[in-house]
């Protein structure tokens, strides 16, 4: 079939040539796809709105020569508030990163799709606090992808932890750490009791449903937890805490 109609949101874009780009789009059913926007840079190109980051819409695809191009294109969300705060952009940025770095060309990730498009949601909507929604969705993300840490015992003695005890997340092991099982040499970065209560509650309620997060969220361990399964660092994640 030369021709592929899917639900996308831009992970990525490159200028290529004087008007077009190439795109990485994140389908439900396509996982990630690699599309030119031919001629989407000069004014009035109605292809515009298609080939900027974080745009979601659905697109039309022409498949030729194992080569895709992006034929027409009806935008639901772009995003916009996002654009208007730094802030925002800088953590929503982080996320579209996360998934050009894991999605597979042809592997179908409707539940990531999901994720990225109701993270981007909550980013540029609700009044949340934006580290703690980029926070929650490393943590569904690495659930999602095989890596659902554990939580309610020590993965090295087996111990269980108490509701509110300090903890340390093993960012290359399977979870939570108690503190007698870390030492020097351990990859685990250490958590609060009220960090570790609220990371158990979002796996049980998700981000919206959770109580306010703790006023700091544990969006360095989470990252380096999901970097350590991805074994690559986000770029866009530099500077943010
Ligand atoms: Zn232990």
């Amino acid at each position: 079939m030369p021709y592929i109609t899917t639900q996308a949101i831009v992970l990525h874009t490159a200028d290529y040539r004087d008007n077009d780009r190439m795109l990485s789009l994140l389908s439900p059913e396509h996982g990630q796809l690699d599309a030119l926007c031919r001629g989407c840079k000069k004014p009035q190109s109605p292809l515009m709105s298609a080939a900027q980051p974080f745009s979601y819409g659905e697109y039309v695809l022409y498949q030729a020569k194992g080569r895709m191009t992006v034929t027409s294109f009806e935008l639901i969300d772009s995003f916009y508030p996002l654009r208007e705060n730094y802030e925002r952009l800088r953590y929503a940025a982080c996320m579209l990163e996360v998934m050009h770095v894991q999605a597979l060309p042809g592997e179908g990730s409707a539940k990531l799709f999901l994720l990225l498009a109701r993270s981007l949601k909550r980013l540029c909507y609700l009044p949340l606090d934006p580290r703690a929604v980029t926070s929650a969705f490393f943590l569904m993300d690495a659930a999602l992808s095989g890596w659902r840490p554990r939580l309610d015992a020590c993965i090295h003695c087996g111990r269980i932890l108490p509701a509110e005890a300090p903890v340390f997340l093993d960012v290359e092991g399977g979870g939570l750490r108690c503190r007698d099982c870390v030492n020097a040499d351990t990859p685990a970065l250490p958590l609060t009791g009220a960090q570790a209560a609220w990371i158990r509650d979002i796996m049980v309620n998700g981000v919206e449903k959770t109580a306010l997060p703790p006023a700091d969220a544990p969006f360095l361990p989470l990252l380096r937890y999901l970097e350590a399964h991805l074994d690559t660092r986000i770029h866009a994640a530099k500077g943010l805490r």
